[in-house]
């Protein structure tokens, strides 16, 4: 294995934490009733990186459609593992790129 794949896994996984993180924030958004924006965690993958980012239910759920798609705070894309698919209105939305990364993806995927 060679060592940017090894980076690619653990990007992989740490990026995997904050998805099923922010799929229990959803689910407590639900509970609580305040449904149409969510406050979610960045995903970019960095294990010090606890920023925030908002964006509607309706456009959470489209994004997570996609097990290779991830949400993250404009300019924490890490393009050396991922290639940007959306920019938004404070978010950018990227996909996994190369087999480990997107492995790990779909593996770690709890809606698979
Ligand atoms: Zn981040």
């Amino acid at each position: 294995v060679s060592s940017h794949d090894e980076r690619a896994r653990r990007i992989g996984l740490n990026e995997s934490i904050f998805r099923s993180l922010n799929e229990d924030l959803e689910k407590l958004a639900d509970r609580t009733g305040h449904g149409s924006r969510l406050t979610l965690i960045c995903e970019c993958g960095r294990a010090e990186c606890t920023d925030r980012i908002e964006m509607p239910r309706e456009r959470y759920e489209r994004l997570r459609a996609d097990p290779l798609a991830f949400a993250v705070v404009p300019g924490h894309e890490q393009l050396e593992f991922e290639d940007v698919i959306g920019r938004e209105d404070g978010l950018t939305v990227v996909r996994k790129r190369g087999e480990a990364a997107a492995e790990v993806a779909r593996e770690t995927d709890l809606r698979g």
